[in-house]
C-alpha cells in the first residue's frame, strides 16, 4: 500500500472468499464489488454523465475498437483525452479491442503478431496489435487499460491453446508497450472451459506482475457451472492482493455467484441493452414492460426501489412510453436497470463488511423468481 502510487487496491473486508475493497485511481476511489455499465461509444446509451452521476457510478467502461473506428483515438486525444471529450470526472476502464474485433469485424485473420480486419462500419481495413492496442488505449486515457487478448469459444481445445499461448506472449508485449504511469494495465487470463488450461494461464498472467487481473472468454456461451468452475481454478491462483475482474457478466445471480468466487468488478451492456427492449430488471427476475397487465398499474417497478424512475413513474407511464416509442423510456428504465446492479454491489460490499455474505447471497438467490441460471445457481454454503 503507497499513498504516492497512482494505483493501489485496498482490502477493506473478508467473507469466505468474498471480498470488499477499495480501487484508488487517478479519477477517484472505486469500491468494490462493482459493477460498470457500458459507455460503448463514450456514451453509456441514453443516459447523461449527470445522471450516472446520481445513480453513483463509481466506474465505466468504453470500447477501444468503436473509437478508434469511430470517432479515432487521435481525434480523442485531441480534444484531450476520454474523461472531458465525454464530460465523466469519474474512472474509465478500456478493453483492448481484442474481444469486438473477434466478435464483430467482418473478417479477420489472425497470426502471431496481431489482428487484421474488416471495419463492420466501412469495410476498411485495419490492424490491431498488442503494442498498436496500448498506444490506442493510451490516447483514449483510461483510468484502467486492458491486455490485447484472443478469445476462443469455450469448448474448441486446440483453438484454446493456440489462443492461451497468443494471449500470453501478447500479454508481455502489451507491459513492455506501455509509457503512461497513469494508467493500470489488467492482464487477462484465458483457457475456454478448460480447467488445466485455466490454471496454466491464470499463473502465467499472475506472473507477470499486472496491478489487476481479469478473467476473459467467460459469459460466451458456455454453461453456468463451467463458468463457476473457471473462475473458482483462476481465483485459486490469482493473488488476493490485486483486484479480480470478471469481464462481460453482468446477470444479478453472476454478480452473487461471481463474488462469492472471490471477483471484485464485472461490466456488462445487459442493463442498458435490456431497457431498450423494454425489459426491466428486479431482484426477483425480469418484467416485460409492453405487457399489457402493466396498462392501468400505478405501482413502480420495483416498490421500495429508491432509483429516481421508481420514486417518480408509474408501470403505467412507462409502458405509454414504450408503445408510443419515446425515447424517455430507454432512458428511464436505463436509470433503473443500471440502479438495479449498482445496488446488488453495494449490498454485497455492505454484507461483506457485516460479516453477513453468506446470508445475503443465500437469500438473493432463493427470492429470483425465475431461475436465471441453468445449473447451479446456488453456491454451496461451506
Ligand atoms: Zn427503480
Amino acid at each position: 500500500m503507497n499513498l504516492n502510487e497512482p494505483f493501489w487496491f485496498e482490502l477493506v473486508a473478508q467473507q469466505g472468499k468474498a471480498r470488499a475493497g477499495i480501487l484508488h485511481t487517478p479519477h477517484g476511489d472505486i469500491p468494490t464489488p462493482v459493477f460498470a455499465p457500458v459507455g460503448t461509444q463514450a456514451t453509456v446509451k441514453a443516459l447523461t454523465p449527470a445522471q450516472l452521476d446520481e445513480l453513483d457510478t463509481p466506474l465505466i467502461l468504453a470500447n477501444t475498437y468503436h473509437l478508434y473506428l469511430r470517432p479515432g483515438d487521435d481525434l480523442i486525444a485531441d480534444m484531450g483525452g476520454l474523461h472531458p471529450f465525454m464530460g465523466w470526472e469519474r474512472p474509465i476502464l478500456t478493453d483492448s479491442g481484442g474481444f469486438q474485433v473477434f466478435s464483430l469485424a467482418k473478417m479477420r485473420k489472425v497470426d502471431d503478431e496481431g489482428v487484421t480486419f474488416k471495419s463492420h462500419i466501412d469495410g476498411s481495413m485495419h490492424r490491431l496489435t498488442p503494442e498498436k492496442s496500448i498506444a490506442i488505449q493510451e490516447n483514449l486515457g483510461a483510468d484502467i487499460i486492458m491486455a490485447f487478448d484472443e478469445c476462443a469459444p469455450p469448448y474448441d481445445r486446440e483453438y484454446n491453446e493456440q489462443a492461451m499461448a497468443r494471449t500470453h506472449a501478447w500479454a508481455e508485449r502489451c507491459l513492455k508497450a506501455k509509457k503512461r504511469p497513469d494508467q493500470a494495465l489488467f492482464g487477462i487470463v484465458q483457457g475456454g472451459a478448460f480447467a488445466d488450461l485455466r490454471e496454466q494461464s491464470a499463473r502465467a498472467i499472475a506472473a507477470s506482475g499486472f496491478p489487476g487481473h481479469a478473467i476473459g472468454g467467460l459469459s460466451v456461451g458456455e454453461s453456468k457451472a463451467d463458468m463457476h468452475a473457471m473462475i473458482e481454478v483462476v481465483n485459486a491462483v490469482l493473488p488476493d492482493d490485486k483486484p479480480r475482474y470478471l469481464m462481460g457478466v453482468g446477470m444479478p445471480d453472476d454478480l452473487i455467484n461471481g463474488v462469492w468466487r472471490g471477483i471484485d468488478m464485472f461490466d456488462c451492456v445487459l442493463p442498458t441493452r435490456l431497457a431498450r427492449h423494454q425489459a426491466a430488471m428486479t431482484p426477483t427476475g425480469r418484467i416485460n414492460l409492453m405487457n399489457a397487465v402493466n396498462a392501468r398499474d400505478e405501482h413502480p417497478i420495483v416498490e421500495g426501489c429508491q432509483c429516481y424512475t421508481c420514486r417518480h413513474f408509474s408501470r403505467a407511464y412507462l409502458r405509454h412510453l414504450i408503445v408510443a416509442k419515446e425515447m424517455l423510456a430507454a432512458t428511464l428504465v436505463s436509470i433503473h436497470n443500471i440502479h438495479t446492479l449498482l445496488d446488488i454491489a453495494r449490498g454485497m460490499r455492505q454484507a461483506i463488511i457485516a460479516q453477513c455474505f453468506d446470508q445475503y447471497a443465500r437469500e438473493f438467490l432463493m427470492h429470483l423468481a425465475q431461475p436465471q441460471t441453468a445449473g447451479d445457481a446456488i453456491p454451496g454454503l461451506s
